[in-house]
């Protein structure tokens, strides 16, 4: 699963062991992913200097990196007579599930407060939209109504950890915020997360498709359009069964691919989606309005050589790039 060059190229640029390197890949299960993340550990961590003495202690890296506990400078400034103005994030203490798949940060008041402020002025946003998108709540109470010294008053017992810190950025989102109770049940009995703004996901996301076969040929009958190339043909068979004792009846499904360059790359973009379970799902048939019964996941096939776009065939000259943007919004990208 995991291949020796994604190691090496770990440990030359993040100068770690084999053995971790390799543990991060299989954490993430994704080699883009792995160095999205771990680079946004290593920025967020090694930025921070400034941190309270109070909270050195609950310096808790998470397994991943504690190799760069080294990097992490911890400057006392509590006995100093001026501390800095604006003190940094504290980590968030990587315990929960949610926080495992996002590596989100903890935002205190004083700074989500500033970057409204600033979104409000700049970017004319309006203020009502500063509201968790899970529970639709202020992000901490009337925030936006409070004067500068009651915020700077929050804010210091946050940072000191006298109240907690409710509020957190997820790792990609740089500005997507969330309730840190809200984000938490969407990652309960599921490896994923996915922002409900913009639609990235963290971890991986796997989908509920029944046990069932994806098989692929050459075949030597090319798709319309692309009458230079042989088809991949696959076929997809999901036998009927039942699953929490409820049953559903299987399907077969055969789907086209030309089998060029662009062929190939979806071709593999979709074995994934099939292991991840994400291709088909048990639901209502469009067509014949029956219930329980295996179909399509929102990721469109060709399940014809041609008739165009009408007949689900080919030539349709954007499908390709609809098709990757639907297994992009299930976290399966090109490389
Ligand atoms: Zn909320
Ligand atoms: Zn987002």
């Amino acid at each position: 699963m995991t291949h020796f060059g994604e190691i090496d190229f770990f440990v030359t640029k993040f100068k770690i062991s084999r053995k971790k390197a390799k543990e991060i890949l299989i954490t993430y299960g994704d080699f883009d992913e792995a160095i999205d993340e771990f680079e946004f550990q290593i920025n967020n961590r090694i930025t921070v200097d400034n941190l309270p003495s109070d909270k050195s202690t609950s310096i808790n890296p998470s397994p991943m990196n504690e190799e760069l506990k080294e990097e992490i400078k911890v400057i006392d400034n509590e006995s100093k007579e001026e501390g800095p103005k604006i003190l940094p994030k504290p980590y968030t203490v990587h315990k929960s599930s949610a926080a495992m798949i996002t590596r989100w940060v903890e935002v205190p008041i004083r700074e989500l407060v500033d970057f409204c402020k600033y979104q409000m002025i700049h970017a004319k946003v309006d203020p009502k939209e500063f509201i968790c998108p899970i529970c639709r709540c202020d992000y901490y109470n009337d925030m936006l109504t409070l004067s500068d010294k009651e915020i700077d008053e929050l804010d210091t017992k946050m940072i000191k950890g006298e109240i907690s810190i409710d509020v957190v950025m997820l790792s990609k989102c740089k500005k997507h915020f969330y309730h840190k109770d809200c984000v938490e049940p969407m990652a309960k009995d599921t490896a994923s997360v996915k922002c409900a703004i913009c639609g990235v996901i963290y971890g991986t996301l796997y989908g509920d498709m029944p046990a069932g076969v994806m098989e692929i040929r050459h075949i030597p009958v090319p798709c319309e359009g692309y009458e230079k190339y042989r088809s991949i043909e696959i076929i997809y068979t999901i036998p009927s069964g039942s699953k929490d004792g409820k049953r559903h009846s299987g399907t077969q499904r055969i789907a086209y691919l030309p089998d060029n360059e662009e062929g190939k790359e979806i071709l593999e973009l979709l074995k994934i989606a099939f292991s991840r379970r994400l291709l088909f799902t048990v639901g209502t048939s469009i067509t014949t309005g029956v219930n329980d019964v295996v179909v399509w996941n929102g990721i469109h096939h060709k399940t014809s050589l041609r008739g165009g776009a009408m007949s689900h065939g080919y030539p349709d000259p954007t499908y390709f790039k609809r098709v990757k943007e639907e297994l992009a919004a299930k976290g399966i990208h090109s490389k």
